[in-house]
């Protein structure tokens, strides 16, 4: 297996520092409740947090499928939140979107639970391979439809320590 570097590290971080700039301004005197997606989102949301200004509260969710293919599209909560977002401003953290399938499901979710607002932040899109039309508020990176590795996405478990974006080559 050959791993290709897609995104380096620098332009990570340059692009969450923006990201993090226009969040700011936009929750200003506020506080933001990040709802990060397990286990992809970890790394992203540490580094989101520590450069967004505004106080910023944890907590996580874990979607996973029924079946574990991406064909059903079958979706539950595997580990739910511990807080309660009634109210509160509530910024999901995921980190990629791809199908939407995940994002489309979890919107629902946290929407019944009635915060004050909701919006996303995903670190990358794929939007070529979009199924359920979701809206981003906040994207880092489009990209081509490529199996990513590095910065918190894994293959089966291994290389989320990568500190840059790769793609798989060949298995
Ligand atoms: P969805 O299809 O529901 O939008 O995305 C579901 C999940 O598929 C993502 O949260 C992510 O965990 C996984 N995924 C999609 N594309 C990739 C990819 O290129 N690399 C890795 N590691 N995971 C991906």
């Amino acid at each position: 297996m050959e791993i290709k570097e897609l995104i380096s590290k620098e332009k990570i971080e340059k692009r969450i520092e923006e990201l993090a700039e226009e969040i700011s301004k936009d929750y200003e005197g506020k506080s933001i409740e990040f709802i990060v997606v397990l286990k992809g989102a970890a790394i992203f949301a540490v580094e989101l947090a520590m450069k967004v200004k505004p106080n910023v509260r944890f907590d996580f969710i874990e979607i996973s499928s029924y079946s574990g293919t991406e064909s059903t599209g079958v979706l539950k909560v595997n580990k739910d939140l511990k807080a309660d977002i009634e109210g509160k401003d509530v910024l999901i953290v995921e980190d990629i979107i791809d199908t939407g399938r995940t994002l489309s499901y979890l919107k629902d979710y946290l929407r019944s639970k009635k915060p004050n607002s909701l919006r996303i932040c995903t670190l990358v899109n794929k939007p070529s391979r979009r199924i359920i039309d979701v809206p981003i508020d906040y994207n880092g990176f489009d990209i081509e439809d490529k199996f990513i590795v590095g910065y918190g996405f894994d293959i089966d478990g291994d290389y989320r320590n990568m500190p840059y974006i790769g793609y798989i080559e060949k298995i």
